[in-house]
Order: C-alpha cells, then sequence, then structure tokens
C-alpha cells in the first residue's frame, strides 16, 4: 500500500491564516520589531484567557521553565522533581540552575506524575533531609495532573509547584483553566509550532504572585532595572539604569507576540477541533483492539489534546520498531512521547539507569503519537487507522 505519491502526514503541525500574516507583516511594516507593544498585550492576553494575573513571555518553554526555577529561588544544594515521561527540557531547567534533578515515576494508565509514588518518596525524602524545592508535574497530551493532590502534598512537605503545561494550554481542571495558578506557584506554556498556538518559537509563565512575575521580567532581560522605584540610587538621572541579577536576553520579539495574539483568538477553535478529530479516531479503532491513551475529558476537566497518543499492548522492542518503521514508510509521521529522559545518554551519565522508573519505561514500548492537528483530514485519518490495522494484523504475538 505503500505510494510515492502519497503526501507525508506529521504526527503535529501549525496553523497559519492571512490575519496572523497580515499581523506579523502590520508589525514589520510600522512598529517595532522587539520591546514594543504586542508582548504587553499577548502577556495580557493569554494571562486574561487561562485566569492568571501575570505573563512573562520569553523566547521558549525552556527559558520559561529556566526563569521559574530561578524566580523560585532555585540553586545549588537544592533538588528539583520531575516526571521520566517528558521532554527533556522539563528536567534540564533544575540543571541550569546548578540543582539537583530526580524523577517521580508515572502512573501508567495516566502517563502522568503517580501520587502514590510521589508520597512515598516525598515520605523517604523527609527521612533523609532532601526534600525538593520544587516539583514540577508536566500535563502530558493536555491532560492536567492531579494537581489539588499534588497541592495537599506540598503544604505538608513544603516544596513550590510549577505546572509544565507546554502541552495545555486551553485545558481546563476543575472547572477552571489550566494556567490559573489555583493549586500551583506559577504555570508554563510552549509556543512551538507543534503546540497549541505558535509565535514560531517561544514561550510564557504564567503566575499569581508579583514578585515571582517581576524577578522573570528581570531576569528574562539581562537582570537590569530601569524603573525608579526600583532602582538602588534613585539620584541619577533618565540614561540611568542597575543590573541587580545575573540574567539573560530571554526576550520573546513582537513579531513573535503580534503571531501568537492573533493565534490566541483562535486557541477555543483549535481545541474544538482537536477534540473532534479524537473523537473521531477513537470511533474508527472502536471495533479493533488498539485504543488511545484516554483524554481524561470528564465533567469540569478538559484536555486541549495537544497529542493522540496510540497505547499498543504492550510490545517488545522488535514489534514496536516495526509498527513505527512501517508507518513511516507509509508516510505518516508516528512519533514517541516520550522516550523516558532519565535514560538519555546525559542522565545515565548522571547515575540514572534502567530500572529506576519502571512505568516510565513501560510506557515507552507502548505509546505511539499518531497525526493530530488541526487541518487533519477525515481520508487522512483513515489512511493512518487502515495502516495502523495492517501492521498490527502482521504482528506476531507468542
Ligand atoms: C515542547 C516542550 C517543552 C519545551 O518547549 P520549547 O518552547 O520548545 O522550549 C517543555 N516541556 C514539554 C513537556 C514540551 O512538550
Amino acid at each position: 500500500m505503500s505510494n510515492a505519491f502519497q503526501e507525508f502526514i506529521p504526527y503535529g503541525k501549525h496553523q497559519v491564516s492571512e490575519e496572523d500574516i497580515d499581523s506579523v507583516v502590520d508589525v514589520l511594516k510600522h512598529k517595532f520589531l522587539t520591546q514594543g507593544e504586542h508582548v504587553p498585550e499577548f502577556e495580557y492576553q493569554l494571562s486574561t484567557k487561562v485566569h492568571a494575573k501575570y505573563g512573562v513571555a520569553v523566547n521558549s518553554a525552556t527559558s520559561a521553565l529556566h526563569l521559574a526555577c530561578l524566580s523560585l529561588g532555585v540553586g545549588k544544594g537544592d533538588t528539583v522533581w520531575t516526571v521520566s515521561t517528558t521532554f527533556v527540557a522539563s528536567a534540564n531547567c533544575a540543571l541550569y540552575c546548578d540543582a539537583t534533578i530526580d524523577f517521580v515515576d508515572i502512573n501508567y494508565e495516566t502517563g502522568l506524575m503517580c501520587i502514590d509514588h510521589l508520597a512515598l518518596k516525598l515520605d523517604q525524602a523527609r527521612l533523609n533531609n532532601t526534600i525538593p524545592k520544587v516539583i514540577i508535574p508536566v500535563h502530558l497530551a493536555g491532560k492536567s495532573c492531579d494537581l489539588i493532590k499534588i497541592r495537599e502534598l506540598a503544604d505538608k512537605y513544603g516544596f513550590k509547584i510549577i505546572e509544565d503545561a507546554s502541552h495545555a494550554l486551553g485545558s481546563s481542571y476543575l472547572d477552571d483553566m489550566v494556567g490559573s495558578c489555583r493549586f500551583s506557584d506559577m504555570t508554563v506554556f510552549s509556543f512551538h509550532p507543534v503546540k497549541m498556538i505558535t509565535s514560531g518559537e517561544g514561550g510564557m509563565i504564567v503566575t499569581n504572585n508579583p514578585s515571582y512575575a517581576k524577578k522573570a521580567k528581570e531576569l528574562r532581560s539581562h537582570g537590569i532595572v530601569k524603573e525608579n522605584d526600583k532602582l538602588l540610587d534613585k539620584s541619577k538621572g533618565d540614561w540611568y539604569y542597575e543590573q541587580h541579577y545575573l540574567g539573560y536576553n530571554f526576550r520573546l520579539s513582537d513579531l513573535q507576540a503580534a503571531l501568537g495574539l492573533s493565534q490566541l483568538k483562535r486557541l477555543d477553535h483549535f481545541v474544538y477541533e482537536r477534540n473532534i478529530l479524537f473523537e473521531r479516531y477513537k470511533s474508527m479503532l472502536h471495533s479493533s483492539s488498539l485504543h488511545l491513551l484516554d483524554s481524561g475529558s470528564t465533567q469540569g476537566n478538559t484536555s486541549s489534546l495537544h497529542l493522540a497518543i496510540l497505547m499498543l499492548p504492550e510490545l517488545n522492542c522488535h514489534q514496536y520498531n516495526k509498527v513505527f518503521s512501517f508507518m513511516r514508510e507509509n508516510k505518516i509521521g508516528v512519533q514517541l512521547h516520550y522516550l523516558p529522559v532519565h535514560l538519555q545518554p546525559f542522565y545515565r551519565n548522571l547515575g540514572f539507569k534502567e530500572g529506576d522508573f519502571p512505568n516510565s519505561e513501560k510506557y515507552s514500548h507502548t505509546a505511539l503519537s499518531i497525526p493530530l492537528f488541526v487541518g487533519l483530514l477525515e481520508s487522512q485519518q483513515h489512511r493512518i487507522v487502515n495502516t495502523l490495522k495492517e501492521v498490527y494484523s502482521q504482528l506476531k504475538f507468542s
């Protein structure tokens, strides 16, 4: 069935409208390209959308995670915990701050941080005096973690929470938007083109805490302060500025913010379309032995559906490879979300090894993301499902 003329279907991609293009061109023709009015407007609109008080736009979610950690005071001698079933950036941010990283295993059924494992690990950490400073739950595929339980543990053990919501812009949890920070200190979003909305590259921190927002804003721009009320020496003139911390240049440009703002207007539509496509996959797979990772949608909880993840009955490495390569040969851009972070060569060098987080490892032999993006056609979905059924029927199970 492989066909040289068949078009490659990626697992995810952006959707750009004429209006998006016009808004970027308008900045190019008439406005400041950076440090203009679009970045603050994007921060205001996005934080309002997710019901948070403050937004700090940066050049990627990776930078957002880094600055979120720094704003919470993460540094040498501190420990940060996240899950291994995530993109490497969720863990790398701790190491940028010279902190130690460790992982909590996932619940195999949900793909999210396992609350029981977290509680056990915290109990152990208390005995060893190694309670983490920050925990970073990841809302895989757009499904919110059980934050209310993580909040209870945070109150008991005294750690901070940064939500990695790179997948979950537009999702809701307990009748409020992911990003409201009702149960957390800060939330981070990504605007990479495969994510829910795009600004080319980009990310944002949202928070309800004014001092975290202020710190993140200063760190985003070299640690430099210009506003008169923040200066240590207020006697100088308008030309004067002070550097208070070792900051970075993690700014988002106004070109990018204009694109992000224009895309944000269609966020609800994007979420709606992705939910329709996901339901269609579900009905196409209904009579087969293949099923999708549950979206977690219930009353009050909705998923952005950033990803459609197939949960193949447990396969050995050879079988998984066969499914993966058959799909790719047929020009279907399947992807693994995620290879466990702790098994990356870099993390193995830090001492992590196979067997450390069994559910994350087992999950990586099971999960296969299939294409899901706004604009995916019903005929393409049929092609994807038929190709899957074909390769699956060829697998030998012993
Ligand atoms: C994409 C992603 C990031 C990093 O986002 P960038 O904007 O590309 O830096 C971090 N965490 C998760 C879970 C992601 O999927």
